[in-house]
Parts: structure tokens; C-alpha cells; sequence
């Protein structure tokens, strides 16, 4: 399985939510929505997130 996130073709091995992506993409979204519960990243600026609910919304 591979990545679900734009332009990344790495090896799915984790799930955000039910998403299938690779080790660093959750990594990256982790780092982003622990930046953001902490208020250190705007709502705006959260990328990788932004990026993940419109594969979030394909998918559905
Ligand atoms: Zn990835």
C-alpha cells in the first residue's frame, strides 16, 4: 500500500485515522497537530492537515 498523501509514493505502514500514509507523513501531521493544540501553528497554516482532509474527503 502506498501513501495517501499528494506527490508522496513512500510505504503506507500507519493510519491517521483511516487513512493509510507512510512513517514520515504522520510524523509531519503529528508534529503539526501538536504544534497547533499548543498554539504555536494557526489554523491556516496547518498544511499538512489541510492536505490530508481533502484525501480524507476523496476517500469517502
Ligand atoms: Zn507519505
Amino acid at each position: 500500500m502506498t501513501c495517501e498523501m499528494p506527490g508522496c509514493e513512500r510505504v503506507a505502514k500507519k493510519r491517521w485515522r483511516t487513512i493509510p500514509i507512510c512513517n514520515s507523513c504522520h510524523g509531519k501531521l503529528r508534529k503539526e497537530t501538536l504544534s497547533f493544540y499548543d498554539g504555536r501553528t494557526k489554523p491556516e497554516n496547518r498544511r499538512m492537515y489541510k492536505q490530508f482532509k481533502e484525501v480524507e474527503a476523496k476517500a469517502k
